[in-house]
């Protein structure tokens, strides 16, 4: 396994994954479409979900470092996206409540690259666009 590449770990809203499987998530990061745009093609990824609210994640950001720690990758070259429907309104919520929560431990943990956002909705857009749905965050 080429360890000089990057990773990219999406995080999914617990409570959203009782209904979506995430694809839309994944195809895009394969179509580097939407917030993947960009990625070079050997970036590998991962999802984790938040662990429910409220954005208790510590204890897999402590598994995470520590497997990545043994694999000899550098938290610099990984990079978390959170889920556009963590950050954003969107069919199935409204943005996270406890986002910047999970913001700030990503930081203390040292994972310092973060995105908002994944894959990005044309119908929710466009909703966030007529002023139905609240701005992208
Ligand atoms: S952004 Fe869309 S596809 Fe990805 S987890 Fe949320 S609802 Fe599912
Ligand atoms: S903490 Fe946020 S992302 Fe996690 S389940 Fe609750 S609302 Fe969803």
């Amino acid at each position: 396994m080429d360890n000089e590449s990057g990773l990219v770990v999406i995080i999914q809203c617990e409570d959203v994954l009782k209904r979506c499987s995430g694809f839309l998530c994944m195809n895009d990061f394969y179509a580097r479409e939407g917030k993947f745009a960009g990625y070079p093609e050997n970036t590998r990824y991962m999802s984790i979900s938040c662990g429910g609210c409220c954005g208790n994640i510590t204890v897999k950001l402590e598994n995470l470092s520590m497997r990545l720690r043994k694999a000899n990758i550098s938290k610099d070259s990984v990079t978390f996206h959170f889920a556009s429907c963590i950050c954003s309104e969107n069919s199935h919520r409204l943005p996270c409540p406890f986002m910047n929560r999970m913001k700030a431990l990503l930081q203390h943990k040292g994972f310092g690259n973060i995105v908002l956002g994944t894959h990005i909705s044309k119908k929710a857009q466009a909703k966030r666009d007529a002023g139905i749905y609240r701005k992208w965050e």
